[in-house]
């Protein structure tokens, strides 16, 4: 595999493409090759020229009715048969729920290997890949290198930025890839219950953890989140463990980047750091004065967010309203 150099670029999610192009992009400028995105679906064609736009060089297209629905087997076999006809370089795939299973069969069928979830992607002096990702439960980050191709990493969403759309053009090629008959059916397709706010793109972030004791004292946090004009963020155990709410602020979760982000009762750790890295000012109210959430903070209050919350936004409330 490899002959052809080129950088591929797949995801079931469309905005998901956008931002694996905008990084794509940059690697297949570095090899000096190209950079074709594989858009496969149903009644999907109109949008091959948008890809394009947002800068890929060529689009793969397989548009059938059978691909309507994200099916494993039917969307690997468009891909296997693609790879093995066209033999790209680097393909970069979408780290979501259907994508990162799909990569790993992929690389097992096409007998190579697959970094799941870069949060980085670089190019060394020999032209290799080489994609950075977070390990040891996030304390570490690994650099790995291929030494086998084609090389498959997965990357998963908002870790690059999709580019701005230009007047470019490209080719598109359509293709009629025998698909495999699915093992399983699709019997409902139900959306997910997420809220509706955009928390990465709020200014302010009023955040919960533990030290919430029940789900309707986050009254507290979205009486201060209205004077400031904030929005309710939380970690993970309040969404995962508790259900409290249906996402989280960290490495997992929602990367944040708030001018101002308070962390109530929220201890701090790595992975829950690992999110809000890019907030300008961290404020901190916890109890424990040991608390790892302190060495982070720019502000830290120790004391129990049941006193200060009110306090704090009491005293809001009068310079603001
Ligand atoms: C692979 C992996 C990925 C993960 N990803 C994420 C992620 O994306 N986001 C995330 O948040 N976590 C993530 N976690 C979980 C993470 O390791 C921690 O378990 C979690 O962040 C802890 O949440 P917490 O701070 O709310 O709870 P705790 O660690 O239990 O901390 C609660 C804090 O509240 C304080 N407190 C208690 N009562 C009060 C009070 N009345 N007033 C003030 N302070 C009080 C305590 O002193 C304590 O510091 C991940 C874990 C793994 C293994």
């Amino acid at each position: 595999m490899g002959e052809n150099k080129d950088v591929w670029v797949f995801s079931e999610k469309y905005d998901l493409t956008l931002e694996i192009i905008g990084k794509g992009r940059e690697i297949a400028n570095t090899l000096h090759t190209e950079l074709a995105a594989v858009l496969v679906g149903s009644g999907v064609e109109k949008k091959a020229d948008e890809l394009i736009k947002y800068g890929a060089d060529r689009v793969y297209l397989v548009d059938h009715p059978a691909l309507e629905h994200f099916q494993s087997e039917a969307y690997l076999s468009v891909l296997h048969s693609l790879a093995i006809k066209y033999k790209p370089d680097i393909l970069l795939i979408g780290s979501t729920k259907n994508g990162k299973p799909l990569a790993a069969r992929l690389a097992t069928r096409l007998e190579t290997g697959c970094i799941p979830d870069c949060t980085e992607l670089s190019v060394d002096e020999k032209g290799r890949l080489i994609g950075e990702r977070i390990t040891y439960g996030g304390n570490a980050v690994a650099k790995i290198i291929f030494r086998s191709k084609p090389q498959i990493a997965t990357i998963p969403a908002r870790v690059f930025k999709k580019l701005k759309l230009q007047d470019r053009n490209g080719e598109v090629i359509k293709l009629d890839v025998k698909i495999e008959e699915p093992k399983t059916e699709v019997v409902e397709t139900k959306p997910l219950e997420t809220s509706s706010i955009n928390i990465e793109e709020a200014n302010v972030i009023i955040s919960c953890g533990r030290g919430l004791e029940k789900k309707e004292d986050k009254a507290l946090l979205e009486q201060l989140a209205n004077i400031v004009n904030g929005q309710v963020g939380n970690s993970r155990p309040l969404a995962e463990d508790r259900k409290w709410f249906t996402e989280w602020v960290g490495l997992s979760g929602h990367k944040v980047k708030p001018k101002l982000y308070i962390a109530c009762g929220i201890s701090g750790v790595i992975q829950h750091v690992a999110g809000i890295r890019d907030a300008k000012i961290i404020v901190a109210i916890n109890s424990d004065p040991e608390a790892p959430i302190f060495e982070v903070a720019d502000y830290g209050v120790v004391g129990d967010l049941y006193e200060i919350l009110p306090a704090l936004t009491e005293a809001l409330k009068k310079r603001f309203q």
